[in-house]
């Protein structure tokens, strides 16, 4: 008798914790085949999730190429809310002759006898709980224990929001379908009001520029292009406050001061622009708030993020021109260093023209790059 398993979630996403599941299922049950079942979700469900048929389609591609694991759009085709009862009624009349599981976590296991129909259900079809940390399952419900899997689709919303990266904890193929679709993202739309409310039209018209200028190159050199993109918009999210504003907001949050930085005051808006990334905009990873945080003076071992918002922020096509810059222009998507330190260069001889104070950051970051590329 061909056994078969129905695995129901709302896989939103698929992670690579649920197919481990279903493969231990698999040896463990002895079984044929586990079809992954996406529930139907209601479309006001609080919070970013995705439809239903990106759901089906996540499923599908994490599923390619496995041979006995499928998925069936049985309950996403319904438009109303579908019962276990109603799923496993139908696939008992599609599948007379087979033995039927039905595979569940041990939250579902708590909460089993709130199911619709749920004694009947037990007639249909024998249940496995799988179970992280060994919980005490009763007959007639099955055990599978599962080694600790330390993924989860809330957290994996949650960091695709933050624009962290989930590149260990979904498919490649997931990946590329959730990137290209855009989805659990927060929208850039909701960022980009906020910094035209805050910003002057032209600052805010250079930030656009930075966005783009800086995707073009994450490119180019094999970036994150959506990482180049939030970085670019945000780098001067402090931009337009006033010296005494910038000086109060460090002291109030604790953004650590130099001497050197108290005598290089313009510079101070990337700081405060990395911390209003992280607590007004919502930015978790790292790698964006340092290329913001560094995007004035540059420093030491840049990542290839921060190069890139340096090189973007003096090239961007609305930049007023300045001696050097049709140079860096042509340089930047030759040799990102080149441009780079020719782009400090611009900013070390405006300093010295104007006689303000040069931030010696600048002077290291430019001679790290030059002693690394004699090497
Ligand atoms: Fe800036
Ligand atoms: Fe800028």
């Amino acid at each position: 008798m061909r056994k078969i398993a129905l695995f129901g979630g709302s896989f939103d996403p698929i992670h690579k914790g649920h197919v481990e599941i279903a493969k231990i299922a698999i040896s463990k049950l002895n079984l044929d085949e586990v079809i992954f079942i996406p529930s139907g979700i209601s479309p006001h469900k609080a919070g970013l999730t995705a439809s239903n048929d990106d759901r089906y389609n996540m499923v599908r591609l994490a599923l390619e190429g496995e041979e006995r694991l499928s998925v069936s759009d049985f309950e996403i085709k319904k438009e109303t809310k579908c019962y276990s009862f109603e799923t496993v009624t139908e696939f008992k009349k599609m599948y007379p002759s087979c033995e039927l599981y039905f595979i569940i976590g041990d939250d579902q296991y708590e909460k089993f006898t709130t199911w619709y129909k749920w004694e009947e259900l037990l007639g249909l079809c024998r249940f496995a709980v799988f179970t992280r940390d060994g919980g005490e399952i009763k007959p007639p419900f099955m055990e599978i224990k599962i080694p600790p899997i330390k993924i989860s689709s809330t957290e994996i919303r949650e960091k695709i929001k933050n624009g962290e990266d989930v590149g260990s904890e979904v498919s490649e193929k997931v990946l590329a379908y959730i990137k290209e679709k855009g989805l659990y993202k927060k929208s850039y739309g909701e960022i980009i009001k906020k910094l035209k409310e805050t910003l002057k039209e032209s600052r805010f018209n250079h930030t656009l520029g930075v966005a783009d200028t800086a995707v073009a190159l994450a490119k180019h050199y094999g970036a994150d292009t959506d990482k180049a993109y939030l970085a670019g918009l945000l780098h001067d999210s402090a931009k337009n406050l006033s010296d005494d504003e910038l000086f109060a907001l460090c002291d109030k949050y604790n953004i650590p001061l130099s001497e050197d930085d108290r005598k290089a005051p313009p510079i101070i808006h990337s700081y405060v622009g990395a911390f209003l990334a992280k607590e007004e905009y919502g930015i978790k990873d790292s790698e964006i708030l340092d290329a913001i945080y560094n995007h004035s003076t540059g420093c030491e071992n840049m990542s290839l993020l921060s190069k890139i918002i340096f090189v973007a922020d003096m090239t961007e096509p609305g930049r007023r021109d300045f001696p050097g810059l049709s140079e860096i222009r042509k340089l930047m998507y030759e040799d990102l260093d080149k441009a780079l330190v020719a782009s400090m260069d611009a900013n070390i001889s405006y300093t010295k023209m104007k006689g303000a104070f040069l931030h010696p950051g600048t002077l290291k970051a430019r001679d790290f790059i030059l002693a690394k590329g004699k090497n």
